[in-house]
């Protein structure tokens, strides 16, 4: 019987041993932290025209300093660069021909939505033991899967005490988009604790269109003069037709009523806007209080030609910014938060945007194309005691490279068929020899808002070849000589052995991941 009891007390204490051990090597915490449409010119971490602008004016001091003490990523690149494909191909680790999630438009995507049946990191990473939430923004159509909890805006969401889907139907949560997204991922990480880890996606809808700032911002940058892009003029010389067919210009194709906040002749704000239905009584007031007295000066003012482009530029630059500000503060709450909980030292911390955007470059506003504005995504990660505060990873990394991250992360194998890499070990310093030496774009939403042209493209640490394969036209771009693009060399005789090297590398990428020569759509 004692030999009994003593066996019984030696397992129990093996047991609480190994307990003890498996709580030690417990993964880590994973805070994903993902905005729509956020710009790396709008980062004052990140080396830009507007640099010098946002530093001046404070617009990033949390995610500055979370660049400091972690590392930027200054090649960080999209596959497609517009919102649910970003989304898709970051839960898949795959090519939007590959996750079936080509673009926005219902003839571009599975008919329910995003096919969340198939091989996503967070159903893998819950399976694991990861208690998994996402919260904002998720704009897939289909119900997230892989989330233990979820409360997803439907489709763009509101930017005004917004409505979020959950298991149990729909709720309002008060406040600005922002402020609310935040509050439930800060609701969720309180829940947290060390018995198991954690990945929280906290996914913002800002600063996407109609770029509508809280109440609280409309103070910031009131009085600022906004500089403008080398671009704002352009003219597209040298470039393809497609630059000539588009309707993202902020001269001729920036809305008065949604965009600008402006409805003339009434010169107040028009009431159809349904973010603006949504203000409460103290809210309306507040936005008609700032924008109110703003239009009735530019009524008098009678703007025509350049005058009111650039009228339209800076009001556009200054609400986006605004939304920016309301940003950076609520990720300056989010990371206050995972202090507090003790357990930021365990936690990677990623800070992304599905794609990039333009603010003034080329005349545009919006997204989708090739060029570097809209291909770059801002990537900031911060891991206390595995990468080196203040690195800058040079490696070429895309978004398809974050599920096998997250992956390796949870200490768990990638499936041999995704096409991104894992990029931890860039994260730790050191850039595997194999590395990519280019990535690979493919952009299909045409006929589509905006009416940016099919095309596809590589990009390697100096040059760009892109195809617009509807009308067969070539561009490439050397970005050391010409990081602005606008000067089209893909005639010019002294580039015809980089332009025979890119076709090569895009028709081996196109192979690598499958994409059919012709779209199925
Ligand atoms: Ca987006």
């Amino acid at each position: 019987m004692l030999r009994h009891l003593s066996t019984l007390y030696r397992c129990l204490l093996l047991l609480s041993l190994t307990w003890a051990g498996a709580s030690h090597a417990k993964s880590p915490n994973i805070l994903f932290i993902f905005a729509d449409d956020h710009t790396i010119q709008a980062i004052g971490a990140y080396e830009s025209w507007l640099q010098d602008f946002a530093q001046a004016h404070d617009l990033t001091p949390n995610l500055d300093r979370l660049a400091e003490q972690g590392a930027i990523f200054d090649n960080s690149f999209c596959g497609n660069s517009i919102c649910g494909p970003s989304r898709a191909t970051i839960l898949t680790g795959k090519h939007s021909n590959a996750n079936g999630f080509y673009g926005n438009n219902a003839e571009l995507k599975p008919k329910d939505g995003f096919d969340g049946s198939q091989w996503t990191f967070p159903k893998e990473l819950q399976k694991a033991g990861y208690n998994t939430g996402v919260f904002g923004k998720w704009h897939l159509g289909s119900e997230p899967t892989g989330f233990d909890e979820w409360k997803v805006i439907p489709g763009q969401g509101s930017y005004y005490n917004p409505d979020f889907r959950t298991p149990d139907g729909m709720i309002q949560v008060q406040g600005h988009s922002t402020q609310a997204i935040t509050n439930l991922s800060i609701e969720f990480l309180k829940k947290q604790s060390d018995d198991s880890p954690f990945l929280l996606m906290c996914q913002f809808k800002a600063p996407h269109r109609t770029w509508m700032p809280d109440t609280d911002q409309f103070d910031y940058l009131r009085d600022a003069v906004i500089p403008k892009p080398d671009t704002l003029y352009d003219i597209y010389e040298t470039r393809s037709s497609p630059l000539w067919h588009q309707e993202m210009e902020i001269g001729r194709h920036m809305q008065y009523e949604h965009d600008l906040k402006i409805n003339p002749p009434l010169v107040t704000y028009d009431i159809q806007n349904p973010h603006y239905k949504r203000l409460t009584p103290e809210q309306r007031k507040a936005f008609d209080a700032f924008y109110g007295p703003r239009n009735r000066s530019f009524e008098a003012a009678n703007l025509t030609g350049l005058e009111l482009l650039e009228f339209k530029y800076e009001e556009y630059i200054k609400d986006y910014l605004r939304c920016i500000k309301e940003i950076d503060d609520q990720v300056g709450r989010l990371l206050a938060a995972l202090d507090e909980s003790g357990m930021a030292d365990d936690t990677l911390v990623i800070y992304s945007a599905d794609q990039g955007f333009y603010l003034g470059e080329h005349g545009w506003f919006d997204k989708r194309w090739m060029y570097e504005e809209s291909l770059r995504m801002p990537l900031i990660a911060r891991w206390p005691g595995k990468i080196k505060p203040g690195s800058k990873p040079e490696a070429l990394v895309q978004n398809i490279d974050y599920a096998p991250t997250f992956m390796e992360v949870a200490g768990l194998k990638s499936p041999k068929n995704l096409h991104g890499e894992s990029m931890v070990s860039i994260l730790k310093g050191k850039t595997p020899s194999n590395w990519r030496e280019s990535i690979y774009y493919r952009y299909y939403e045409y006929p589509g808002p905006h009416m940016v042209a099919r095309h596809r493209g590589v990009r390697d640490d100096r040059y760009k070849l892109m195809h617009f394969y509807v009308t067969d036209e070539w561009e490439l771009f050397d970005l050391e000589e010409d990081p602005q693009e606008i000067n089209n060399v893909y005639e010019n005789s002294d580039y015809q052995g980089i332009v025979k090297r890119l076709k090569k590398t895009l028709a081996q990428h196109e192979k690598t991941y499958d994409v059919p020569n012709k779209d199925p759509f």
